[in-house]
């Protein structure tokens, strides 16, 4: 397999347009890292055929990939009307949401969740149909809220409703997602990602479900998570910048400087970012992006994210492999831009809390300072491996991991190249690992060096406590280390 050559991530959503293997393998070969199953759409076996397709093409690949489960969510949706076509509301007009499920007409409809109505407060909005229907609470009860339209438009069955301003006691898990969870599980997924995280306790209550069997990602797309963010990030594996229900949620303009915001924490903190939604949405229709797409997706580049991602564009939409090679095309652009590097550089955090973290920091500074091809790492639980992605070096990262569900989660995060290896026991064999992954990758020639961490002893989590500059010439390896 001939390496990526360029470290942002590529997230590629499955679907109608791309669920053979020849489709996902092109897609793959095309630069998608990581697949994305979105359980809002298709059936269990049709899932079960798209995962099925990824494994086979990872198996003959001989290279890990990640696959990203995707879970709906707390979906709250209206009732039905009398009128199928639904009902104009106007500006100024009343309007009441209540547990009746009469059909509704153009002065009330059931919004059938209870849970909503108990905390609603007066001057909270509700937003329908993508947020196009505005509505103000005026009074409000335990089976009713009076409302009043803000901005009208056409209301008309099931319509999905958000709650912007208020944090709704509403299971963050539907009956659903709990099927989904399992399922997916079962199958072997290697990231979750939950929709309408409301707060900490949210991803608890999914990871305790999955069992250690994915790592849990949580999508930002409510106000009350970007106010709880700290906390979340702290529960959760990785983050989605959800930008679609976030601009629904929020006035759109407060999308970007939000994306700013957490794309930074996100490094900070070591976990891997996905920046979501319309990123080339124009592509879905046209082989050629809108120049405002490129320039947003080497925003999200330059900002320093770990992963982009494709949705209806590569699940959906005509022009799947164009779309994945425009976000190659413009990560190869931006990142051999001075400036990317400038940028990268001037964000890194100056933390050091930890062994491991200074044993990074040098790898880093060796890379940048010496010849060295690339910063391989052992990383059995890959918490190390995290901590040289935060470093974001110069040189490849080189992944190393006896744990397959490590190698395939590290694929999200920025610059990792991830190799499987067989156990390894003594530092003399993982530097002759680490030199066999760097050549078979295509990173190094056996006239350069690398930079190796590993932690002595092996197989102890959380060990990172050795740095060697080793050649790539296995003969020059052997003789030098006596261990
Ligand atoms: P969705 O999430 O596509 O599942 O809604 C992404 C978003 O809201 O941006
Ligand atoms: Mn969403």
């Amino acid at each position: 397999m001939t390496r990526r050559h360029r470290n942002v991530k590529i997230v590629a959503t499955l679907g109608p347009a791309s669920s053979s293997y020849d489709e996902i393998r092109a897609l793959f070969e095309a630069g998608a890292d990581v697949f994305r199953l979105n359980m809002s759409h298709g059936s269990h076996p049709e899932i079960a055929e798209r995962h099925a397709i990824i494994r086979k093409i990872e198996a003959d690949l001989g290279t890990p990939i990640a696959i990203l489960a995707d879970l709906q969510g707390p979906k709250l949706r209206v009732g039905v009307f009398a009128n199928d076509d639904g009902e104009e509301l106007v500006p100024g007009a009343p309007f009441r949401l209540d547990l009746d499920d009469t059909p509704g007409d153009a002065t009330r409809v059931q919004l059938p969740h209870k849970e909503i109505f108990d905390a609603l407060k007066p001057h909270a909005h509700l937003l329908v149909n993508d947020g196009k229907i505005k509505l103000r609470v005026k009074d409000c009860g335990a089976t009713f809220a009076d409302c009043e339209v803000v901005v009208g438009g056409v209301i008309s069955n099931r319509k999905g409703v958000n709650v912007p301003d208020v944090v709704l006691p509403v299971a963050a898990l539907s009956e659903k997602d709990r099927k989904d969870l399992e399922f997916v599980c079962d199958l072997g997924v290697d990231w979750l990602a939950l929709s309408f995280v409301q707060r900490p306790a949210d991803v608890n209550e999914a990871r305790e479900l999955a069992k250690g069997r994915a790592a849990i990602l949580s999508k930002i797309e409510k106000p009350t998570a970007v106010e709880s963010f700290r906390e979340i990030l702290e529960v959760s594996d990785g983050i989605m910048v959800a930008r679609g229900d976030l601009g629904v949620e929020l006035p759109v303009q407060n999308v970007p400087p939000i994306q700013k915001r957490l794309i930074r924490k996100c490094r900070a903190a070591g976990k891997p970012v996905i920046v979501a939604t319309q990123m080339l949405e124009s592509m879905i229709e046209s082989p050629m992006p809108t120049r405002a797409e490129v320039s947003d997706v080497a925003t999200a580049i330059y900002e320093g994210t770990d992963a982009i991602m494709l949705s209806a564009e590569s699940a959906a939409g005509s022009y799947p492999i164009q779309a994945v090679q425009t976000m190659d095309n413009v990560a190869a652009e931006v990142e051999s831009d001075p400036t990317y590097r400038d940028i990268i550089d001037a964000s890194r955090s100056r933390t050091r809390a930890s062994v491991a973290d200074g044993i990074v920091a040098a790898a880093r500074e060796i890379a940048e300072t010496t010849e060295v091809a690339a910063i391989c790492c052992f990383s059995q639980s890959g918490a190390t491996a995290l901590l040289v992605s935060r470093e974001r070096p110069r040189v490849p990262i080189i992944a190393l991991t006896s744990q397959m569900a490590t190698a395939r989660r590290l694929c999200l995060s920025w610059g990792m190249n991830c190799v499987v290896t067989g156990p390894v026991d003594r530092f003399k064999h993982a530097v002759l690992a680490a030199v066999r992954g760097a050549l078979s990758e295509g990173i190094a020639t056996i006239e350069d060096q690398v930079v190796v961490t590993a932690g002595v002893p092996f197989n102890t989590p959380g060990t990172t406590n050795i740095l060697r500059v080793a050649p790539c010439d296995e003969r020059k390896i052997i003789p030098a280390d006596p261990e």
